[in-house]
């Protein structure tokens, strides 16, 4: 029995494939999201890799932002449900959940067993976004995957007031002018990322602790080690952060296969 996760992302999609135990037997990642061939190749990437077809799958779930467009899944669930139950499995225990994607950053309290208390999402802007970091490593000519080394050498973050991407960024270009330092100016990126990522979180009420992060912008220990320093407090990220939602997603088509089979 196996039950196939996929996260049609706004960058990137993932899929994720889990055996009758719920444990993975493979996934992937294609940096190519919602409204492109990124499903498509991801799928064909998974089945490579496994030797398994689509007939091999017992039920399969679609999330993520793409996941309408998606009608050859079984089922399509929300990111917010499905990111609460990849976390659940990735790091057990999990209280608070940051997820920092693409283009929306959202903060999720779940229950001590692991099911969605409350969650609050920031979707109108991409200040706070894997886009505004996007953005920004682009004026600094650099690359997202590079901003965790280049913050690692900053000594004196400049301070970036601006939360609107598109002001931000002019502000950026200026501390480039001043002669500021890469790695200082990228720090000074971090924190105001972190600074609005705290604030969402804060409104869900108290802080319930472990704190786990997912999303591609977890995979910058730059920015996570910003959140950390903003809320008080360590936050887990695991290995497979940017698989959550598929994995997720790939659990409940798992549940769903296995209550068919006891029907
Ligand atoms: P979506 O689900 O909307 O496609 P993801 O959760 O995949 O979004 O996150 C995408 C964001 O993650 C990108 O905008 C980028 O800022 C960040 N990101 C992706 N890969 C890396 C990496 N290797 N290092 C740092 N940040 C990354």
């Amino acid at each position: 029995m196996y039950g196939l996760g996929i996260d049609i992302g706004s960058t990137a999609s993932k899929v994720v494939i889990v055996d009758g135990d719920g444990e993975i037997v493979d996934w992937v990642v294609c940096d190519l999201g919602a409204g492109t061939s990124g499903a498509k190749q991801a799928l064909n990437q998974v089945f490579a890799k496994t030797g398994l077809t689509w007939g091999d799958i017992t039920y399969s779930v679609a999330t993520g932002y793409g996941r309408q467009r998606f009608d050859q899944a079984n089922k399509q669930i929300s990111e917010i449900s499905c990111h609460a139950k990849g976390m659940s499995k990735l790091i057990p225990g999990t209280r608070t959940i940051i997820d920092i994607g693409g283009q929306d950053v959202k903060a999720m309290r779940l229950q001590p067993d692991g099911t969605l208390d409350t969650f609050i999402m920031n979707e109108k802007c991409a200040a706070g976004t894997g886009r505004f970091l996007d953005v920004m490593a682009r004026v600094l000519e650099s690359d997202v995957s590079q901003l965790k080394d280049l913050d690692a050498k900053a000594t004196d973050p400049v301070e970036i007031s601006s939360t609107c991407t598109v002001f931000a960024e002019s502000e950026v270009i200026s501390h480039l002018a001043n002669g500021e330092s890469i790695p200082d100016i990228v720090a000074g990126i971090h924190n105001s990322v972190a600074h609005r990522t705290a604030g969402l979180v804060r409104r869900l009420g108290p802080i319930e602790e472990p704190i786990a992060m997912s999303g591609g912008v977890a995979r910058n220990a730059g920015a996570v080690h910003a959140i950390e320093r903003q809320l008080e407090t360590n936050i887990a990220v695991s290995d497979l952060c940017k698989l959550c939602g598929a994995l997720g997603a790939a659990l409940y088509a798992l549940e769903q296969a296995q209550k068919m089979q006891a029907e």
